[in-house]
């Protein structure tokens, strides 16, 4: 039990195929108690439908990062109902369907901040609310995607604001080191979810990847679950700052 006596709190399960929520079932699974961030109603309806597979029942938070008074109140109620927090996952990413689908060149003024509002700085927005919580030795994971360093066909401005996250982890490792809390980016490889569907010819991606990669296949999603744990929890102590690849091998290829 990697987690036992541990609490966390995961954003970004929207629904049974997010990456939030195979991470939070592997927490869970190690004895974490958990909190989980929801954006609206409609969204804690489909997560209030899955809970029950946990072994603790979840803290349920409402938490839009676009909006500071409902993160200050999110980690108010994460606060008094949780107390303290040894790990803290951002798997929260949008952009406009349009500025996936069109030419990078031609993504709007408003598409690109609202993509890197919600996909970048809501990293430093979740970490100023955790972190007079977090303990000395708690992690801070942030899903990221190999579109941050190569330019991925339709992943457009997503991609902008993955370098932007991925810079970001740095920049926050280096100050929160100090107090030993450790931000850590896991790059996965695509997983079919619901922010997937908004990459057209995803499919293509899929294939692509597993054809390509060293595994020769796609990764599950528990595999970053997984990882993802192992970032959260005291075996990754002596980590930080890092972008760790969990992608079946697909980055270290040549064509
Ligand atoms: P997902 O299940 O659709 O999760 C994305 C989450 O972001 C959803 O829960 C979504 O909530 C949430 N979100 C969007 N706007 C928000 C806001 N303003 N405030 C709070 N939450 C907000 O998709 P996923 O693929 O698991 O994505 C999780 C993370 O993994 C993302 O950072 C993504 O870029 C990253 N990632 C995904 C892949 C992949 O292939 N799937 C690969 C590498 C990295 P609603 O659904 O309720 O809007």
């Amino acid at each position: 039990m990697l987690m036992q006596d541990c609490a966390g709190f995961v954003t970004g399960v929207a629904n049974h195929r997010s990456i939030a929520w195979a991470t939070a079932r592997a927490l869970d699974r190690e004895g974490a108690r958990l909190a989980l961030g929801y954006l609206g109603e409609r969204e804690l309806e489909s997560i209030e439908r899955i809970t029950g597979q946990l072994r603790q029942p979840p803290l349920l938070v409402q938490c839009d990062v676009t909006d500071d008074e409902s993160v200050a109140s999110a980690f108010e109620v994460v606060g008094r109902e949780v107390g303290s927090l040894d790990c803290l996952v951002h798997a929260i990413a949008f952009a406009r369907r349009e500025d996936l689908d069109g030419r990078f060149a031609d993504t709007s003024r408003s598409g690109y901040d609202l993509a890197l509002g919600v996909s970048a700085y809501s990293l430093n927005v979740l970490v100023r609310g955790a972190e007079a919580l977090m303990k000395p030795g708690a992690g801070v994971v942030a899903l990221t995607y190999l579109g941050s360093e190569r330019a991925i066909p339709r992943y457009n401005v997503m991609g902008v604001a993955k370098a932007a996250l991925e810079s970001g982890i740095r920049y926050l490792a280096s100050e929160l080191g100090e107090k030993g809390i450790r931000v850590n980016g896991l790059s996965a490889g695509p997983i079919r979810t619901l922010a997937a569907r908004g990459i057209r010819d995803f499919n293509a991606m899929l294939r692509v990847h597993a054809e390509r990669a060293a595994l020769k296949r796609n990764n599950e999603v528990d595999e970053i679950g997984d990882a993802a744990l192992f970032l959260c929890s005291r075996l990754s102590r002596g980590m930080t700052g890092e972008v760790m690849y969990v992608d079946a091998g697909y980055r270290i290829m040549g064509l």
